[in-house]
């Protein structure tokens, strides 16, 4: 039994600050919060699960390939993703 907790600390979730990832691509997230994120700056979180902030241009920007992947997995019909609880 040598399993040691590690301290709170080092299991903070990654919240990508700089790596300019998040920041390439045109992310796929809920049309209200990225309206809303546009007028306040916050971040929201995409479909891939990346948090980033909207570019007032999306289309200067590549779409992200995992966003485009769940996007194109979810059921057709509406497109307004808010049956699921997750
Ligand atoms: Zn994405």
């Amino acid at each position: 039994m040598s399993t040691k907790i590690l301290p709170e600390q080092e299991t903070r979730p990654k919240t990508s600050h700089g790596d300019g990832d998040h920041e390439r691509f045109s992310h796929y997230a809920d049309k209200h919060k990225i309206t809303e994120s546009m007028v306040t700056g916050t971040p929201i979180r995409a479909l891939c699960g990346k948090v980033w902030v909207p570019s007032r241009d999306p289309k200067k920007y590549p779409v992200c390939p995992e966003c485009k992947e769940i996007y194109e997995g979810l059921p057709s019909g509406g497109g307004e993703g808010d049956g699921k609880g997750e």
